[in-house]
C-alpha cells in the first residue's frame, strides 16, 4: 500500500480569491496498482494455455504419420483450449465484479434456484467421481443482490467442494437464515486446506499446490470470485478445514428485507 498521497490543484477565481482543491489520490493509486499487479499476472496465466496450445499443434502436425499420437495431444489441445476458455470466462466475470462496488439496483434472489443451478452445473464432474452432492436446509429464502453473481459464487464453491473431494464421497449444500442474514454453506469431505494456506487462497490466482492441482484444471480465480461477490453485497465468505478430512465455506449475505411473510401483515396470519 503506497504511502498517502495527496495532490492539490489551485484554481484563480478572481484577483484575490483563489480556490485551492485539495485531493487524496491514496485510493487511486491503489486501485491502479492492483489494476497494474491484475494485468501481469493475467499475461502471466494466459501464456500457460496458449504456449501448451501452440506446441501441440506442432506435436500434432509433427505425428501426421502416427493416428495414436495424433489422437492424444489433440485430446490434450482439447483439454488446454477449455482451460483457455474457462480463464477468459472468470477474468471477465472478476473484472466485472471489480467495478460493481458497491451493487446496483439489488434485487431478491431465490436461494433454491441459485444452489439448484450450481448443484447442475456441477452434476458431470460429480458423476464421474461418483460423488453425492446433496441439499438440506432452510427452504424459500431470499437475499438481496444480483442473481448471476450470487449464482457465480455459489456455482465456484460447490464446483471446488467436488474438484477437491476424493471419489465416492458426500458434498453437502446447507442453508439457514439468521437475524438479517442468510448463510449458505459447502461442506466437503475432501483434502482440505493447510492452516499456513488458509489466509492465501481467496487471493487471485493462489493454488495451494498448483503442480498437485493441475489435473483438476482449477484457473485460482474461483474464490476471488467468491470474496468479491460477498464483498459488493454486504456479505462475507469463511472457511474451515482440516487436512485430509475436509473443509466448510459458509458465503452469507444479507436477506431480503421485503420478505412477504416478515412484512404482509396478511401473509403473516396465514
Ligand atoms: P481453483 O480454480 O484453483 O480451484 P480457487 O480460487 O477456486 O481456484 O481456489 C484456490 C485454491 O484453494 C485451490 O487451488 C485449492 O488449492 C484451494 N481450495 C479451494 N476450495 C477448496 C476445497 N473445497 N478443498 C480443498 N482446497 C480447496
Amino acid at each position: 500500500v503506497p504511502a498517502r498521497s495527496v495532490s492539490a490543484r489551485v484554481a484563480p477565481l478572481g484577483s484575490r480569491l483563489v480556490l485551492v482543491l485539495v485531493e487524496d489520490r491514496t485510493r487511486e493509486r491503489r486501485v491502479e496498482a492492483v489494476r497494474r499487479d491484475f494485468v501481469a499476472n493475467v499475461s502471466h496465466e494466459l501464456k500457460t494455455p496458449v504456449g501448451a496450445i501452440r506446441l501441440l499443434s506442432e506435436a500434432v502436425a509433427d505425428a501426421a504419420d502416427d493416428p495414436e499420437a495424433v489422437k492424444r495431444f489433440s485430446a490434450r489441445m482439447l483439454l488446454e483450449s477449455e482451460r483457455l476458455g474457462q480463464l477468459v470466462q472468470q477474468i471477465i466475470e472478476l473484472s466485472r465484479l471489480q467495478g460493481d462496488d458497491p451493487l446496483e439496483a439489488p434485487q431478491p434472489v431465490e436461494v433454491d434456484r441459485v444452489i439448484e443451478l450450481a448443484v447442475d452445473t456441477s452434476a458431470i464432474d460429480a458423476d464421474a467421481k461418483r460423488i453425492a452432492v446433496v441439499t438440506s436446509g432452510a427452504r424459500g429464502l431470499r437475499v438481496l443482490g444480483n442473481t448471476d453473481q450470487v449464482a457465480a459464487a455459489v456455482s465456484n464453491l460447490v464446483a471446488n467442494a467436488v474438484s477437491y473431494s476424493e471419489p465416492d464421497s458426500t458434498v453437502l449444500v446447507t442453508t439457514k437464515a439468521t437475524d438479517d442474514m442468510v448463510e449458505i454453506s459447502v461442506v466437503d469431505q475432501g483434502i482440505g486446506i493447510p492452516n499456513e494456506e488458509i489466509e492465501r487462497i481467496f487471493e487471485r490466482f493462489y493454488r495451494v499446490d498448483p503442480a498437485r492441482h493441475r489435473s483438476t484444471g482449477g484457473t485460482g480465480l474461483g474464490l476471488s470470485i467468491v470474496k468479491h461477490v460477498a464483498a459488493t453485497h454486504g456479505g462475507e465468505v469463511r472457511v474451515w478445514s482440516v487436512e485430509g478430512q475436509g473443509s466448510t465455506f459458509t458465503l452469507t449475505l444479507p436477506a431480503t428485507v421485503s420478505d412477504p411473510a416478515v412484512s404482509d401483515p396478511v401473509n403473516q396470519e396465514e
